[in-house]
């Protein structure tokens, strides 16, 4: 909630509060063999007296899944892929710790009694179990955009009626949190995601177009999985994060802006009405928005590299460029049609990058597959979970077809 349990709590004392629990923290890292799982496990690890792990899940990394489990101990280890149960079942043997697979066991993680969750899946996989943490009240530290911008109202619902929190991980969104007044929220003017146009910010299409996923994931600030490398490269990823704004913090999209700011340093600034802008600096160190969501509302320490003013020298900023980069005008369309549109927009979007990524459609063919696809399906209403399922199921089915039409040509 960020929005919904800070809007509550401000009812009350005016500030933010947490259903934090007593020393120690009961928490679940979903997607703990990640980029993000990985920087949260770190930071866990450093402080183990003061958390007790309830689950960790991965996809298919059976063997860091199980060293990480070795690690913290959790009561229960999931490994999503079926076909790794045996393999980590062997691997955890005699440390007394539960071993599951399957996607049903990812959720049934997610419903152990942790009071902290982080939401750490890559792409729509997130959905069900970051939903069923959010149905038990937990805290939910959010990383797994990807969940919000394909049901993003059923899932703010549904955050606001269980009572749960969402603590906002996307360095974007977390420096928001932090400078958003939740009380006066009529004197917001606008919110400023910052990017820092990935690796092809001066490239021409023509580089694009003939780019490999290893250039694609080579991102100039940030360490991160591949599908958001290749997210950042197209700038859909702030296309997807305009869409997580929406949601979150409950802002019109066209009081959403982007502005290019290759240093990463800024990390997104909230403007308000009387022409202050408040923003949130520190080094691209993800280290730092996971801890702010694990201690909250207290602060911990990170071991991020301090921000050094003087030898980040000078910052920069500049407009997205429309021409090169329509993912972020796609985004937009998708946020301004409703209903199903983002759904449609994310699921296609997760096929192409996965397709490019696989070395079947070019670089420049992702942002085509989105775009045909949102062109050929209807936006219907999302009434539901099982509509977000079947719009999900028949984007990725639609996006599939136009790609292999695409790879057909190359
Ligand atoms: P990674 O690809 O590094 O990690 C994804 C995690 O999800 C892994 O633990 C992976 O397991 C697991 N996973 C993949 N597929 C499934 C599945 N079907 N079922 C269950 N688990 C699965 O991604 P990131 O850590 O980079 O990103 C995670 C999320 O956080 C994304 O939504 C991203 O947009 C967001 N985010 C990431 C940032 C970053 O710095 N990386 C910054 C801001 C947001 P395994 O590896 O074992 O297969």
């Amino acid at each position: 909630m960020v929005v919904a349990a800070a809007q509550n709590s401000a009812e009350k004392s005016g500030r933010p509060e947490t259903p934090r629990s007593e020393n120690p923290r009961h928490v679940t890292v979903l997607g703990s063999t990640g980029s993000v799982g990985r920087n949260t496990v770190e930071l866990i690890a450093r402080d183990p007296d003061s958390y007790v792990v309830e689950a960790l899940t991965a996809g298919r990394n059976v063997a860091h899944l199980a060293e990480q489990a070795r690690s913290l101990r959790p009561k229960l280890a999931v490994i999503a892929d079926s076909a790794g149960y045996g393999a980590l079942r062997d691997a955890l043997q005699g440390t007394g710790i539960e071993v599951a697979a399957g996607a049903e066991a990812v959720v049934e993680a997610a419903l152990r009694p942790a009071d902290w969750i982080m939401a750490a899946i890559v792409g729509a996989a997130g959905l069900e179990p970051t939903l069923a943490a959010a149905r038990r009240g937990a805290v939910v530290a959010f990383a797994n955009k990807e969940c919000l911008v394909c049901a993003g109202p059923l899932m703010m619902d549904l955050v606001r009626d269980c009572g749960a929190t969402l603590l906002p991980v996307d360095s974007e969104h977390n420096a928001i949190f932090q400078v958003f007044d939740f009380e006066r929220r009529s004197s917001i003017r606008r919110l400023m995601l910052t990017a820092s146009g990935g690796p092809f910010r001066q490239a021409d299409r023509e580089t694009m177009a003939a780019a490999s996923p290893a250039q694609a994931c080579a991102h100039p600030t940030w360490r991160m999985g591949a599908k958001i490398s290749v997210d950042s490269a197209t700038m859909m990823n702030k296309g997807l994060e305009i869409i997580e704004a929406h949601f979150l913090f409950a802002m019109p999209e066209d009081r959403i802006d982007v502005l290019v700011h290759p240093q990463s340093v800024i990390h997104s600034m909230v403007e308000y009405v009387d022409g202050s802008v408040l923003a949130q600096l520190g080094t691209p160190d993800m280290r730092t928005p996971i801890a702010f969501a694990l201690g909250w509302p207290e602060r911990i320490e990170a071991p991020a590299a301090r921000l050094d003013l003087i030898s980040a020298g000078t910052l920069t900023f500049e407009p997205p460029d429309p021409v090169r980069f329509p993912a972020l005008r796609l985004a937009r369309h998708a946020l301004q049609s409703g209903g199903g549109a983002p759904t449609i927009l994310n699921a296609a979007n997760e096929v192409a990058v996965q397709g490019f990524l696989e070395g079947r459609i070019g670089f420049l063919d992702i942002e085509v597959v989105v775009e045909e696809t949102l062109a050929k399906l209807p936006h219907s209403r999302l009434d539901n979970l099982d509509t977000v399922r079947h719009i999900d199921m028949e984007a990725r089915r639609e996006a599939g077809t136009i790609m292999a039409r695409r790879s057909d040509k190359t």
